[in-house]
């Protein structure tokens, strides 16, 4: 069973409304393993970054304006099928079309203010727990 692991940030409306705790208890209840974990303001380099598939859309700045409200938390998840796993306890991007049980569908309230970021593909994750996570900053335990 090959283990894998993904980036997650709680995004600011998790931050300020606290619900960052209930939040990872849910993902510590489906088993999946903390292996990093760190708390960063979102700059404007690693933003435009981190969403350059969204940086020409008109809801850019919109989103570039929430995601630096709070800092956000970022986690480095593992578990088997994660990818998978964290979408189904994600629910969709809009929070509006998640069914209730999933997180978006208790906690979201629509497209933009939906809780958490979750790469959506292993490539991505590699990619993104790189961006997030220095050498040395995700531990094998
Ligand atoms: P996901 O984060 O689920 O992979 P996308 O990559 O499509 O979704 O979009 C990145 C982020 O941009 C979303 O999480 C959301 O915060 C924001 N976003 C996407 N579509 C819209 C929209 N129509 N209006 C406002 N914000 C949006």
């Amino acid at each position: 069973m090959s283990q894998e692991t993904t980036l997650i940030l709680f995004k600011p409306d998790a931050v300020s409304k606290a619900m960052v705790g209930q939040v990872l208890a849910r993902f510590e209840g489906a088993g999946l393993k903390i292996r990093g974990v760190k708390m960063l303001r979102f700059g404007d380099e690693l933003l435009r970054e981190h969403y350059a598939h969204i940086a020409s859309k008109p809801f850019f700045p919109e989103v570039q304006a929430f995601m630096q409200r709070t800092p956000v938390i970022a986690l480095a998840l593992e578990g088997e099928n994660v990818v998978a796993r964290i979408r189904d306890l994600l629910g969709p991007t809009d929070s509006k079309k998640a069914a209730k049980g999933t997180i978006r569908g208790d906690l979201g309230v629509d497209v933009m203010v939906n809780v958490c970021h979750a790469s959506d593909s292993l490539e991505a994750a590699a990619v993104e727990l790189n961006r997030f996570f220095a050498p040395g900053e995700m531990f094998d335990y």
